[in-house]
């Protein structure tokens, strides 16, 4: 009888209890994010519907990503693609799970990361446009994935090749070699503003080159824009969807990467 009891007891306390820890914690900076996203549009004159928000977990354990799962959220993005993939396993159990992949992406990865992602953001150059679509169309072909690989072009704000990115000139060939790829979906556009210059002229020059791309390709209709210290400014700017790491997860640890 004292066992039973013991256990009926436990079992009671899980319920009254609210989420504590981490779960508790992700919960509040959740809330606290999608307030921010939703008076930044009010401020700007647009539908909180138009912005969606894609966590950025990278350095973040699988278990604060099944914990925000399990708050509704659907998209993960990831930029390192041996940590992401071993994400992707562990949380395979996720059917609504999509894995969105927005960092640099080397072209020796690019059939690894056609496997799993639903999307991928960070696009600059043909050749690995054309390693994604054969390894999107390797994984088609083999049931791996339904549906063609989504990709966002990555353009240059500055000249610095380093933080990459497709420059101005380079990007309608590149979105029209994407666009006719079998396998490959053209989505829109990503940028990163250069560190040394105000995000609104960066996501102004943005806004200005995505609306020309869209009279070439007017599906695509993504902007990406905005992280945890600019989402205000690129929503102004019209940004579709907001990548955020730090104002919902933490900080991460310190590193080049
Ligand atoms: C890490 C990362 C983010 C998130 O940045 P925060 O400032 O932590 O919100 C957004 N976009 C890309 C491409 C990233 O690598």
């Amino acid at each position: 009888m004292t066992e039973s009891f013991t256990a009926a007891q436990g079992s009671d306390a899980a319920q009254v209890t609210p989420a504590t820890g981490r779960a508790a914690e992700l919960e509040t900076s959740l809330s606290a994010l999608l307030q921010r996203i939703d008076a930044a549009c009010v401020a700007a004159g647009r539908d909180p519907g138009e912005v969606r928000l894609l966590p950025v977990t990278k350095f973040f354990p699988a278990s604060d990503i099944e914990i925000l799962y399990h708050l509704g959220r659907r998209e993960f993005g990831e930029s390192r693609e041996q940590e992401a993939a071993s994400k992707v396993a562990q949380l395979g159990h996720l059917s609504q799970i999509r894995w969105e992949f927005i960092g640099r992406l080397q072209r020796n990865k690019a059939k690894a990361v056609a496997r799993w992602a639903d999307t991928v953001y960070s696009v600059d150059s043909d050749r690995l446009a054309s390693a994604l679509d054969a390894g999107a169309r390797a994984a088609l072909d083999d049931g791996i994935r339904t549906t063609p690989l989504r990709v966002l072009l990555q353009v240059s704000l500055d000249a610095d090749p380093e933080r990459g990115g497709v420059r101005d000139a380079a990007l309608l060939a590149l979105a029209d070699q994407v666009a006719a790829s079998e396998s490959l979906q053209l989505a829109g556009l990503m940028a990163i503003p250069p560190l040394d210059v105000e995000p609104d002229a960066a996501f102004e020059q943005l806004a200005r080159i995505h609306a020309s791309l869209t009279t070439v390709h007017p599906a695509a209709i993504e902007l990406s824009a905005g992280m945890s210290g600019d989402l205000e400014s690129a929503i102004r700017h019209g940004s579709t969807c907001v990548r955020v790491g730090t104002a919902l997860m933490g900080a991460r640890p310190i590193t080049s990467a």
